[in-house]
């Protein structure tokens, strides 16, 4: 029997068969049961979630696998450390209402899905309470509106969460929405779906966030050149055709990419891929995420150092949000 309600694509399928149990991940790569115990425990502070398109691109029977380490949760997880905290950034106070954050001048952030098609472990939302904060379809009518009337806003941000996680009905509506406001120029999404789960970007998503009107910018989240593969490349390439601006964030991660070597590896192999790196994150000091945080001197130095050897234009902004600032602000001695 066929049925036609209830059709799913390829993304949605892969997100249903996501690996969630430590156990299952740790017998994919062949790992040592030995971290089974501390997984399953850091897990029930922040579940484990990875695509198993992700789990690919890792290498079998590594520990140190830069793309597993964002994703295990490891014992120094449940570690408290003072500066930490739950809510770095205080979002909570920049709320004007559910699901929209207006912190910065000319730009609204809306968080358009609570989920993530990933776990990252240094994730500063781990504590972020998003289902609260997730008006659901009926009420984007809210934020719309609140957009309508300020004409200062010259663009929209659609974050989460993961925004890409919405489907394309829900973007392409909003995106009709924005397009009929005058004072908006530009969508910008921001999203680490196309990196994690290339599958995601089909001709009917790459429909739902362009606009004659407007003008697309899609930043991607991407922290180590291992995470690029052929598929992340050709769907960047149909984006590109599209129109899209293609920019990527980074997170500078200790034990991952903190080394000047892969960071200049990374902008070589973003751009290789149509992708113009734009920000390196500074940590936000969430609790449980302070093992993969480095001092703002150590960053700084790195960051020189790939300065020196890679084209101006390859180097990434070096910052970090510093809460009630009006922008994220350069990292300095
Ligand atoms: C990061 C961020 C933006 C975008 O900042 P840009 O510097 O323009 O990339 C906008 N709003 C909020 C709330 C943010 O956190
Ligand atoms: S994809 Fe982005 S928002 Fe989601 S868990 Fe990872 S870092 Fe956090």
């Amino acid at each position: 029997m066929k049925c036609n309600s209830g059709k799913i694509n390829t993304w949605q399928r892969a997100l249903i068969d996501t690996v969630t149990k430590p156990k299952e991940l740790l017998e994919l790569l062949n790992l040592d049961m030995s971290l089974l115990p501390a997984a399953e425990k850091a897990a029930t502070l922040f579940p484990l979630k990875v695509p198993r398109n992700f789990i690919a691109r890792m290498e079998k029977g590594n520990p140190c696998d830069p793309l597993l380490l964002q994703v295990l949760p490891i014992h120094a997880e449940l570690q408290e450390v003072p500066g930490y905290t739950s809510d770095p950034l205080q979002e909570a106070s920049f709320n004007p209402i559910p699901g929209l954050l207006h912190k910065y001048h000319g730009r609204v952030l809306m968080t358009l899905a609570s989920a993530c098609g990933i776990n990252c472990r240094y994730c500063f939302r781990r504590f972020f309470p998003y289902e609260e904060n997730n008006p659901g379809s009926m009420g984007w009518q809210k934020a719309l509106n609140y957009i309508e009337k300020d004409s200062s806003i010259a663009e929209v941000i659609l974050s989460g969460g993961d925004p890409l996680m919405a489907t394309d009905q829900t973007i392409n509506s909003i995106k009709d929405s924005l397009a009929t406001f005058p004072h908006i120029k530009r969508l910008r999404i921001h999203s680490r779906m196309p990196i994690v789960l290339p599958d995601r970007i089909t001709p009917e998503l790459i429909a739902a966030i362009t606009h004659p009107k407007l003008k697309t910018i899609l930043v991607v989240h991407c922290n180590h050149p291992r995470e690029l593969n052929t598929d992340i490349r050709k769907a960047m390439q149909q984006l590109s055709q599209a129109g899209v601006t293609l920019l990527n964030q980074s997170v500078l991660l200790k034990g991952i990419n903190d080394d000047a070597n892969t960071l200049i590896e990374l902008s070589e192999a973003l751009f290789d891929a149509g992708i113009q790196p734009y920000y390196l994150h500074a940590l936000d000091k969430v609790q449980g995420a302070a093992h993969f945080d480095l001092a703002h001197q150590q960053a700084l130095q790195l960051h020189e150092k790939i300065s020196a050897h890679l084209s101006g234009y390859l180097v990434p902004k070096l910052v970090y949000e510093q809460p009630g600032a009006s922008g994220k602000m350069p990292v300095k001695a």
